[in-house]
């Protein structure tokens, strides 16, 4: 499953640059898919929704860091464990119940943003999904 950012945060910034999705933002930060991703153009996620991967999307918190959580794999395909709660000094940074996720979801979603689909180079509209096949 994704992991999700609790109202404990102390808002300290030690997780932002340990996340390899680049998927944590500061409150109040707009984000994009393409930031920290070879993602690019429109691009389909997993809800089905479409969404342009060079567009602003509305932060998720104004008040304490968030964790995108369409960017976030566990950290599956970098590292052993999550690096946000590796590092957070008040563990605030947990299990997202709301969206779990198998490892070979979490492993697909992983190399779907860091380039490993075909389709990016295309004009196609590119899905998560699009990896497996
Ligand atoms: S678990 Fe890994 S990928 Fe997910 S937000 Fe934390 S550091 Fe980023
Ligand atoms: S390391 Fe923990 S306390 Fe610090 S900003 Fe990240 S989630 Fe908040």
């Amino acid at each position: 499953m994704a992991i999700k950012i609790t109202d404990d945060c102390i808002n300290c910034g030690a997780c932002e640059p340990e996340c390899p999705n680049t998927a944590i933002y500061e409150a109040a930060f707009d984000w994009k898919f393409s930031e920290g991703t070879s993602l690019k153009g429109d691009i389909k996620l997993p809800s089905g929704q479409n969404v342009n991967a060079d567009t602003e999307q509305e932060a998720v918190s104004d008040e304490y860091y968030f964790i995108v959580t369409d960017k976030c794999t566990e950290c599956k395909g970098f590292h052993d464990e999550p690096q946000c709660a590796a590092v957070c000094p008040v563990d605030c940074c947990v299990p997202d119940e709301d969206n779990v996720e198998s490892e070979e979801f979490l492993l697909t979603k992983q190399s779907f943003m860091h380039g490993d689909n075909d389709k990016q180079s295309s004009n196609e509209t590119s899905s998560w999904f699009s990896v497996k096949s």
